[in-house]
């Protein structure tokens, strides 16, 4: 057995990796490094029930304490690592100690991309990427009558969904021509539009933001247009990028994302897994790396298979879902590049399914309040495209 593993992060992909280490019999050292002072929790809650409900911490933990203890998973929790000696096979810390490694494991997630705008450190302005943001974000939002929300993705369409149902007014300012449109075609994307506008969000399309206004805190926002729009909190939802700067600094390929092979092995004995992660999809024929949970638990059950000797490639049909007021979206497969597209079912009723074809090919599909259409897209996604391997 190894000197141990050791797993920077200590997130859904690190908590996947010691768990299904633990069930394949490693009976070695599993030491888990993580910044923030939590045992591993998910994250989708964060902008949907943990945001609205303010429950507490202990319903995001994926694990109780015990379970750590029990499997013995070292857990060093409120301990950034600051770099990293591949040749000497340790990791230093910021306090400053040192601590070896067998195998390495970055599993460090994303971080929110930086908005170099005027204002943008004034009190008042938010991201959502974890729990200690919502600790911030949710006594300034319980003060708060409007909200202007800065991006139209999942996220920031979910943060809009939770305001509207609290009564407070939400403005959504997304630079593309349609909210979700990196992640959802022009039928769904229309569909998320009219329900928010619906149940009152001001939607604001093609608008790019030119700062962030207030004096010592934000008060509002200026768009390239010169328009105005007061708010007592500012949320910037406009996406992430991988934590890959230890790697970088090591001299590991990097493409925002640890770039890794099949076996989610960036160098020998260095894994990457989860968010940020690089790895070619030989389904859809390019590098990609994926934020969601289907990929943080899939790739570093993957890790843990190869670590333990018994190498199975990686090659998913990616699949990610979202919860907007009653209506649960879930997208499988990648939108790349599609030729054809057919909705099926009525969109007004609320309940439909989109595919997406490439030469034929089922690529993706998103569903609407429709589980059954996306487990069945599922399936036949990963028939048309074969996985690595397969004829
Ligand atoms: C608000 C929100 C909502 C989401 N909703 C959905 C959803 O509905 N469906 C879905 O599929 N996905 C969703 N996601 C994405 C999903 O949560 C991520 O894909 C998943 O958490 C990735 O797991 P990970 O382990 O790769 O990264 P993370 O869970 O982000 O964990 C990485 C950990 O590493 C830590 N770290 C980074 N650098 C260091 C360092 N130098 N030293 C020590 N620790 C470090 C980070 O602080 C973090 O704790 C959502 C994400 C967010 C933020």
């Amino acid at each position: 057995m190894s000197a141990g593993v050791l797993i920077v992060g200590a997130g859904q992909a690190a908590a996947q990796l010691a768990i299904s280490l633990r069930q394949s019999g490693h009976d070695g050292v599993i030491r888990m490094i993580g910044d923030e002072p939590y045992a591993p929790y998910q994250r989708p809650p964060l902008s949907k029930a943990y945001l609205k409900e303010k429950a507490s911490i202990e319903t995001l933990l994926l694990r109780r304490d015990s379970y750590w203890t029990d499997h013995k998973v070292q857990l060093e929790l409120g301990a950034p690592v600051a770099a990293v000696d591949l040749a000497r096979k340790q990791v230093g810390l910021r306090d400053g100690r040192s601590v070896g490694y067998g195998t390495l494991v970055f599993a460090t997630g994303t971080r929110a991309r930086d908005l170099p705008l005027p204002g943008i450190a004034l009190p008042g302005v938010f991201s959502l990427r974890k729990i200690d943001d919502v600790r911030r974000l949710r006594p300034a939002l319980d003060d708060a009558r409007r909200i202007v929300i800065v991006g139209g993705g999942y996220i920031g369409l979910e943060v809009a969904a939770v305001m509207r149902q609290e009564g407070r007014e939400a403005v959504v300012v997304e630079a593309e021509d349609r909210v979700m449109k990196r992640v959802a075609g022009e039928v769904v994307s229309g569909f998320f539009d009219t329900l928010h506008r619906s149940r009152g969000a001001d939607i604001r399309l093609r608008c790019r933001l030119a700062s962030i206004d207030g004096d010592g805190r934000a008060t509002g926002i200026t768009l390239a247009s010169g328009e105005r729009i007061a708010a007592d909190v500012v949320l910037v939802a406009t996406g992430a990028r991988a934590n890959d700067d230890l790697a970088v600094a090591a001299g590991l390929q990097c493409e925002d994302g640890v770039v890794v092979d099949d076996l989610a092995r960036s160098a020998p004995d260095v894994y990457a897994i989860g968010d940020c992660a690089r790895f070619f999809s030989h389904r859809y024929g390019r590098k990609i790396r994926l934020e969601c949970v289907q990929n943080a638990i899939d790739q570093a059950k993957t890790a843990a298979d190869a670590i333990m000797g018994q190498a199975k490639p990686y090659d998913p049909v990616p699949w990610f879902w979202s919860d907007q007021y009653e209506i649960k979206l879930q997208i499988t497969g990648l939108l790349d590049g599609f030729d054809a597209c057919e909705t099926i079912g009525d969109p007004a009723g609320g309940k439909f399914s989109v595919e997406y074809r490439k030469a034929g090919k089922l690529i993706a599909v998103d569903a609407i309040n429709d589980g059954r259409a996306h487990m069945m897209g599922r399936r036949r996604i990963a028939a048309e495209l074969p996985e690595i391997g397969a004829a």
